[in-house]
């Protein structure tokens, strides 16, 4: 009489390709995967685990553009420069011409 192992399955992480037969070992390893990230910008909600870090992202919203173009990815602070650009928009669809 043979004995046959039963097919063992690796444990795969879902959050990488990291894969193991060893749950200890996957155990250890999952925990890279939850680290704390106690710095949590309120804006975009992001973690970080520095606050030097998150200090550095913030600066990224100093510039805030809530004023975005519907037609492209144009974003402006002002709604007025929004205007200005939505009216070159306009512009260029009434003198759009066919040119080859
Ligand atoms: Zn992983
Ligand atoms: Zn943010
Ligand atoms: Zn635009």
């Amino acid at each position: 009489m043979k004995l046959t192992h039963p097919e063992a399955k690796p444990l795969k992480c879902d959050v990488c390709e990291y894969t193991s037969f060893v749950t200890a070992i996957f155990e250890k390893h999952k925990v890279r995967h939850q680290e704390v990230k106690p710095y949590v910008c309120n804006i975009c909600k992001v973690g970080f685990n520095y606050n030097q870090s998150l200090k550095k992202h913030m600066t990224s919203h100093l510039g805030l553009t809530p004023y975005e173009c519907k037609l492209c990815d144009k974003k402006y602070s002002k709604h007025d420069s929004l205007k200005q650009h939505m009216l070159r928009h306009s512009r260029d669809k009434a003198g759009k011409e066919k040119s080859n």
